[in-house]
């Protein structure tokens, strides 16, 4: 049975990561992307190149109908998806909440959240094997920002990353019976370019003192928790948030 996992937002950072690292884990990887076409083309040919299955999808995941366009085309043109990974995610400039303009807090929100409920929404809708599939799983990429709350720096993006840990735990509950399992990583301080676009590309090396472990974490080391998660060796886990966070 050909293993399809679609990763949102994989044409950077830790999304990047977990689809190189998924095609090695046998996954059929369909690469979702917002702008960078050249980014998902080179990890999609690399993928190629080393005998694993890789297709690109552009999609805005916070736009339902190109949501519902991306998957439809997955269905034709690779197959149902059996494994999802919600990782698209964005942050505005650092800003206190009480300067938040409402355009800013739509986009967080669409992106982040909506555009989470969306991609799950159609893949629920495929994996439920009361509705004709044969299951999945699903991981979804929170932050602990959700624990912390980011005060000074982005609240909206912790706050979004709280509705995406509660969605997780309401439903794997209301999915668990359709052999769909939903589980969440909640990423510290990783090195990837999310720093820079929120204004702040040294932000590791400021904070990491906070953390036990005294470092940033890489890529890689959120990616393996993702596709731990993801794989049949966590068969009776769900609905669970896995900080990966060095400690703190
Ligand atoms: P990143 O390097 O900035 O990459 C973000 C990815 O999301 C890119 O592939 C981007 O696509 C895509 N994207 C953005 N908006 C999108 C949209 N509307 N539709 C589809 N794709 C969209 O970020 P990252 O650090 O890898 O973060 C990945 C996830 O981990 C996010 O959910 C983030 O909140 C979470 N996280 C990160 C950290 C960290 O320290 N890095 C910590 C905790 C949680 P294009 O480049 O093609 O536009």
């Amino acid at each position: 049975m050909k293993k399809i996992l679609l990763i949102t937002g994989a044409s950077a950072g830790i999304g990047a990561v977990t689809a190189r690292l998924a095609s090695r884990a046998g996954y059929c990887v369909c690469i979702n992307y917002l702008q960078n076409h050249a980014a998902a083309t080179t990890i999609a040919a690399d993928i190629q190149k080393d005998g694993g299955g890789a297709y690109i999808f552009q999609a805005d995941v916070s736009n339902e109908t190109q949501v519902k366009t991306m998957f439809e085309t997955i269905d034709r043109e690779v197959g149902a998806v059996t494994a999802l990974v919600n990782n698209a995610g964005i942050i505005e400039p650092q800003q206190k909440l009480s300067q938040m303009s409402a355009a800013r807090l739509h986009k967080v929100f669409a992106t982040n959240v909506i555009g989470s409920f969306l991609c799950v929404r159609e893949a629920v809708n495929r994996m439920s094997t009361k509705m004709g599939g044969i299951g999945g799983s699903i991981v979804n990429v929170s932050s602990m920002a959700a624990k912390y709350g980011a005060p000074f720096e982005y609240i909206d993006y912790a706050a979004t990353k709280g509705a995406i840990d509660t969605m997780t735990l309401g439903l794997a509950k209301e999915v668990a019976e359709e052999n769909i399992r939903v589980n969440a990583v909640r990423p510290g301080i990783i090195y990837t370019d999310i720093h820079a676009k929120a204004g702040e590309p040294g932000r590791i090396e400021r904070v990491k003192e906070f953390t036990p472990m005294k470092r940033g974490g890489q890529p890689e080391e959120v990616a393996h928790a993702i596709l731990w998660l993801l794989s049949d060796e966590a068969s009776y886990i769900t609905g669970t948030l896995l900080d990966v966070s060095g400690g703190r």
